[in-house]
Formats: structure tokens, sequence, C-alpha cells
């Protein structure tokens, strides 16, 4: 592919960000649909992030990836908010349609369509435990309302955070929040459990957010961490007899979401998930 004069710029925006694998995510998917884009990478502090956002209209800049720490702050500095980030209370994806700037959040719905595609297609029914209580936790409380789930119990090391988190969507399903002294019972009784929290993450991969040995056989281990791409809780799932879901997918698919709303096209999902898990192994 060529860059001319109607190449159209996407980016990610974050502070740190040069370790970011969605510029060659996003960039071999341009490829694979031959479509004339081109997606970088900026650093961008939180002084100059209004900056930034004049900078996206200015030069028509069509899509834009939001991550750590600008979830929150960029909210107010565009003219329209989606459902769904509103009800996260973050956005991670921006659109702009001739200098209109609508945020969305697909981190939850990219979790779920992983979920489904890689480990458990129907969700209706399900009773669902989700450990920790913050950002990601909160996408995926969300997306888990439009899959007519059981019911959802959070447990977090601050109990306080996993009342608001299950206050929030309180209306919407079955849900309540639980002491870590009780994961114990809760892991006995889920059908799918969920490590949202940071726990097991490399460096630190000989930790486990709970004993693997508490979930039934059967059951669903799910971990939103893809570095390592199977944490010690995954692995020690898998031996208890459980299946196990890895967070790459979560990654790949919050990228197609994004893709989708940018370009209108299917994203070439398993291009992007290649060129990935190159990366990470390289
Ligand atoms: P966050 O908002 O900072 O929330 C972190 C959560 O982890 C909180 O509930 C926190 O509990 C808990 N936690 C942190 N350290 C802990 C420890 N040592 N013991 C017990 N609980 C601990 O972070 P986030 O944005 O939700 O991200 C959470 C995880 O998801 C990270 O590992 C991140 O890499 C991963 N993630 C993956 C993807 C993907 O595409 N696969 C996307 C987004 C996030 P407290 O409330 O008590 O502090």
């Amino acid at each position: 592919m060529t860059v001319d004069s109607h190449t159209v710029l996407y980016s990610v925006i974050g502070d740190p960000i040069r370790h970011s694998k969605s510029p060659i995510m996003m960039n071999r998917a341009f490829r694979e649909c031959n479509i004339n884009g081109v997606y970088t990478a900026f650093h961008i502090k939180g002084e100059n992030l209004a900056a930034f956002v004049a900078g996206v209209r200015a030069m028509g800049i069509r899509g834009v990836n939001v991550t750590i720490p600008h979830k929150l702050a960029i909210m107010p500095l565009l003219d329209e908010i989606d459902e769904s980030a509103q009800m996260i209370g973050a956005v991670n994806t921006i659109v702009n349609n001739d200098g209109r700037l609508t945020g969305y959040n697909t981190d939850g719905l990219g979790y779920v369509r992983s979920l489904k595609e890689e480990a458990e297609p129907d969700l209706r029914g399900k009773r669902i435990l989700i450990i920790g209580s913050g950002g990601a936790a909160r996408g995926i409380v969300y997306a888990l309302t439009k899959e007519g789930a059981g019911s959802i119990v959070i447990a977090n090391r601050t109990v306080e955070r996993a009342k608001q988190l299950a206050q929030a969507f309180s209306g919407l399903l079955p849900i309540h929040a639980i002491a870590h002294s009780e994961l114990k019972a809760a892991c006995a009784e889920a059908d799918i459990v969920i490590n949202t929290t940071s726990v097991g993450m490399f460096p630190h991969v000989e930790e486990t957010p709970v004993d693997a040995r508490w979930l039934r056989q059967g059951a669903i281990a799910s971990d939103l961490i893809y570095n390592p791409l199977t944490t010690k809780f995954l692995e020690e799932a898998r031996e208890n007899g459980c299946r196990i879901h890895g967070g790459l997918g979560m990654f790949i698919y919050q990228g197609a979401y994004a893709f989708e709303y940018w370009t209108g096209a299917p994203a070439p999902v398993k291009a992007m998930r290649e060129v990935v898990l190159q990366a990470l192994k390289g």
C-alpha cells in the first residue's frame, strides 16, 4: 500500500505508549482490507490532551484509540458520548465524523465477543464471578448486561469499589458484591470466573488471584491478562479440569470493534491476531 494524498490517519494515544501493539495490529488490518489508512502511536501528556483533540478536528484524523491515563479526561473534550462509554465512565475509541467527535468504549464488548467466540457462545443464564472492580471490570459488566447473564458476583480487594460497581448496574441484572473472604464459596458456584485484576501479569507470573482448585470442573476460567498468554491462574484451572480463556482475544476484539466503527468493514480478526501473536512472541 502506498501512502498518498488520500491516506486517512488513525492513532492511539497514551502516556506511556511505546509498548502498544495497536499500531501493528491496525496497520495489518488496513492492509488486509485494502483500506488507504495509516495508524500511528502518539505519546500525549495530560497537559497536551486538549491540543491533541483540536488537532484531531483540524487534521481530520478519522479515528483514535485512547489508553491509560486519558480514558476519563478525554470525555469532556468530545461532542458526544455513546451509551457504552457513558455507562462505563470511560472512552477508549473516538470516531471523527466531519469534525464531530463521538466517544465509545469497546473494551467490555471486545471481551464478551472474545469469550463467546473462544469459550462459551451462549452466556444466557450463566452465573459469573468477576474478581476486581477497575475500569476493565466495569466494561465487562456493561457488556454482560446485553447478554442475558443469569447473575454477576463481584469480589474486590477493596470491597467498597465492588459495592459501587454492583450498585451502578443493579437495575439491569442480578448483581451483588462480596468480600474476598467469600471467594471460595463464590468460585464453587460460578459457571465463569473472570480475573480482571493485574495479579499474575508479567513480571509477577507466579501470583494467582484465587486458588484454581476452588473452581468447579468444567467451569470457565478467564483472565484479561495476555502477558503471559496463559497465566498461572489459567494453567492451574486447566489442570483442575476447567476450560480456559486468555486475554489476547479481548485486545484483538476491542480493536476489531474500533476498526468496524471507523471503516464500516468487518475487521480481519484472524490477521490481526496473527500479527499481535508474532509481536508478543518476537
Ligand atoms: P484498574 O482500573 O487499575 O483496576 C485494577 C483492579 O485490580 C482493581 O480492582 C484492583 O483492586 C485490583 N488489584 C490490583 N492489584 C491487586 C492485588 N495485588 N491484589 C488484588 N487485587 C488487585 O485496571 P483495569 O484497567 O481495570 O485493568 C485490569 C487488568 O485488566 C490489567 O491487568 C490490564 O492489563 C487488563 N486489561 C486487559 C485488556 C485486554 O485487552 N486484554 C484490556 C484492559 C485491561 P483495588 O480496587 O483494591 O485496588
